[in-house]
């Protein structure tokens, strides 16, 4: 008998749980399974067959860009009773169902395995009692069960992210910076709360995100007495100090040392005494559960689903439970019980006020994003210490613009000068910094630019030669530059490299020099995300959710064309997150059999009953069969049955306000390069670097090998990981045969 596999989505909803449950779906029907759908979590599997649905492929299409979950949730008092679960097994056993994929929270999971445990001790039980026929009960005795963790809170250990949380951070951001324009218009103090029980995380990467005055989390609560004093004071000193706005943000969670929650209410009124003015209050609540999945929720929902049926096939009974995670950018599984112990672990840890340990049980970089964020929001720097020898760094922006790239020197110049040092903005790129665009930044002249899109700074794309380099040579000199930070893509990288190359000859460009990886076209080497991209990436799926929306009464193919130069990642990504049916990447090639035999499938989709046609095409995969090419093509040949349209994205996609990981991301980075240049400061040494992050770890290769790890002819790497996800990709997107709403 055919495999039959049940998924369900339970406890709180979470953004991109669509994603999961169509890649499941999908990914099951291909690997030869039966999968069912539980309606309404375990309370459809405790009330009876009539919620639990056979899918098939045209279920599941068109729900990617959906908020929620279509299969419904809910939180069951009747399964957390032996009763209750004793029921679902029957419904499940009537079923065949003897595979379990559960999407949701720790409880959920908790749940699930309780059930897990109980399965066999209840099939004999409904065997003996006669609910169940002895043939039944042989063709299921163990049941098998994956994990998937939705939850926008960010509460899971083991994985750095769970679905739903990006595109909570997307909602906070949105909220935050819309508070903040008419917060700065009326000098005003506004009091945010968002949602995390026992985790800070949308708190802490969303105050890190949006600029905000100070941040409340539950695992590490002021550390003074009379923290509303202190805060009291930081805020008083941002306003002299120019800050217009000044803005606190809560997590629900948040306590005080004696483990006293702290209300929205308890520091607005602490607040309005100390400050003599009005604060207000915004409870941001469900909003930050609602609304469209992000880029990366749906790349991750779906990578979460796919591997989920992949581990559900390999585990034997008796196997424990897994839960699929995402570590260093990759997919891995974890013991279930284990990493739900671990988690609960925090609560228990915040409950007992035992915050060290809370604070230990938390990431790395959780960590790093708090002392970070804390320096970030001084009003102004630490006093300069005499004793201590300044250096002078030199921050610009060099390229395409990217969003982010203001973020990231806003995060460098706060940081170098709160350690003392002479902070250098360039303007304009390397053409300012021929002409000696140089300026001394002070504190508040970033003030705003983590938020903002585009370069404040100034950037061209102009590459120094000949003559350039000796007036690049001159201004190092005579501006005393120590030390060089480069953001930007492929001509930051390009125009350092030659830098050193000229060293012989300019002994001025003995100076450390690092590159940050800023381009939307993510094509930079020892970097596998690149600031800018993910916004990028959202806007792709931005504009694709609205021309999708466009075509719903017609026969419509869109050939939509994103940016990347010769990289595939926009295209690629941007397909996965849209549900495109094809994906056209330089990287591959395209032939005219494969255009062929693309008209033929969308011929033939059309004609039996399709509605709508999707293909993302990068710009360079192939200078013969462009856009316009690849449109009349597919217009002739689909004459009486479908039209045809392209979507030329462009320029779009390059600006918009940073995304929240971008925001995050570039302040990371930045920070980490500010510390690899003064070391090198300090030591007396001129190496140079570019900085990125790879497998999770954040590092640096030296700039020597820059040449060595790239495609020249292709300006991209050598090596591009999410080429690994094409298989996936293209999965998921073979279209069924009433595939009418498209994805
Ligand atoms: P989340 O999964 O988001 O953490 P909950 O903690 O509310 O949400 O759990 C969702 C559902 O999972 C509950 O309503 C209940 O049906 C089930 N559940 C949670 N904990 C248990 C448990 N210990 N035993 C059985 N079922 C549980």
């Amino acid at each position: 008998m055919t495999k039959r596999i049940g998924i369900l989505t339970s406890g709180g909803d979470a953004q991109g749980m669509n994603a999961a449950v169509r890649s499941v779906v999908r990914t099951a029907l291909d690997r030869g399974l039966e999968v069912y759908a539980i309606y309404e979590g375990f309370q459809g599997m405790v009330d009876d067959g009539n919620f639990i649905r056979k899918m098939d492929w045209d279920s599941v299409g068109g729900i990617i860009q959906l908020g929620g979950t279509i299969i419904g949730t809910a939180r069951c008092e009747a399964f957390r009773t032996r009763q209750g679960r004793r029921t679902a097994a029957k419904n499940l056993i009537k079923a065949g169902i003897d595979g379990l994929i559960v999407i949701g929270g720790d409880g959920s999971l908790t749940g699930a395995n309780v059930f897990r445990q109980e399965w066999r001790e209840l099939i004999s039980e409904l065997a003996e009692g006669g609910e169940i026929t002895a043939k039944e009960a042989a063709a299921c005795p163990s049941l098998s069960l994956v994990g998937l963790v939705g939850s926008i809170d960010n509460d899971f250990t083991g994985t750095d992210m769970t679905i739903g949380t990006d595109s909570a951070l997307h909602r906070i951001t949105e909220a935050v910076d819309a508070i903040t324009s008419t917060a700065a218009s009326h000098q005003r103090t506004f009091v945010v709360k968002v949602m995390g029980r026992n985790c800070g995380y949308l708190a802490l990467m969303g105050a890190l995100a949006t600029g905000a005055d100070w941040v409340l989390i539950p695992e590490s609560p002021p550390d003074v007495e009379n923290w509303q004093d202190v805060l009291a004071e930081r805020l008083k000193a941002g306003r002299k100090a120019g800050r217009r706005d000044s803005i606190v943000i809560l997590a629900e969670g948040a306590r005080d040392r004696d483990g006293k929650y702290i209300g929205s209410s308890d520091v607005q009124r602490a607040l309005e005494e100390r400050l003599g003015e009005e604060v207000r209050v915004t409870v941001l609540g469900h909003v930050q559960r609602g609304g469209r999945p992000s880029a990366y929720d749906r790349i991750l929902g779906t990578m979460m689903g796919y591997e989920a049926v992949n581990a559900l096939l390999s585990i034997k009974p008796d196997d424990e439970p897994i839960v699929i995670g995402i570590r260093n950018n990759r997919m891995t599984r974890l013991p279930l019980m284990e990493s739900v112990k671990n988690t609960q672990a925090v609560a228990e840890a915040v409950e007992a006020r035992d915050f060290e340990r809370a604070m230990s049980l938390r990431s790395g970089s959780f960590k790093d994003a708090f002392l970070t964020f804390k320096t970030m929001v001084r009003a102004l720097p630490h006093p300069v210490d005499p004793t201590k020898k300044r250096f002078r760094i030199a921050v610009m922006h060099a390229g395409a613009p990217s969003p982010g790239m203001n973020t990231a020197a806003r995060a460098a110049i706060r940081l170098g000068l709160d350690q003392g040092h002479v902070m250098l903005g360039v303007h304009n790129g390397f053409e300012g910094l021929i002409e000696g665009e140089v300026e001394a930044m002070d504190w508040m002249r970033v003030s705003g630019w983590a938020t903002r899109g585009g370069s404040t700074l100034g950037t061209t794309r102009r590459i120094p030669k000949g003559r350039d380099l000796y007036a690049i040579a001159r201004v190092i000199e005579d501006h005393h530059i120590d030390a060089l930070l480069v953001i930007g893509g492929w001509t930051a990288y390009e125009t350092v490299f030659n830098l050193l190359k000229e060293r012989p000859n300019f002994p001025s460009f003995n100076i450390p020099m690092v590159c940050l990886p800023a381009s939307i076209n993510n094509n930079l080497p020892g970097s596998e995300f690149s600031i800018g991209a993910d916004t990028a990436l959202n806007s792709i799926v931005d504009a694709v959710d609205k021309i999708k929306q466009s075509a719903v009464a017609t026969r419509r193919c869109f050939v939509v064309e994103v940016m990347g130069h010769y990289c595939g990642y926009l295209a690629l990504m941007g397909g996965i997150a849209t549900g495109a049916e094809r994906v056209y990447l330089h990287e591959e090639g395209v032939k005219l059999r494969d255009l062929q035999s693309d008209v033929e499938k969308l011929l033939d989709g059309f004609n039996s009953g399709k509605r709508l046609g999707l293909m993302i095409r990068n710009e360079y995969a192939n200078p013969v069969y462009t856009t316009e090419f690849m449109c009349s093509l597919f217009e002739e040949e689909g004459r009486d049955v479908f039209d045809v349209r392209p979507a030329i994205l462009g320029h779009l996609q390059q600006g918009g306000d940073p995304s929240p990981f971008d925001r995050i991301q570039a302040t990371r980075l930045a920070g980490m390069c500010l510390d690899y240049l003064l070391d090198q400061c300090q030591k007396g040494e001129h190496n140079s670097a570019f900085i990125g992050m790879q497998n999770g770890q954040i590092r640096f290769h030296d700039m020597r090998d820059f040449d060595r790890m790239i495609d020249a002819e292709f300006q991209r790497p050598k090596e591009q990981w999410w080429l690994g996800l094409k298989g996936i990709a293209s999965l998921l997107a073979k279209s069924g045969p009433n595939d009418e709403q498209g994805g």
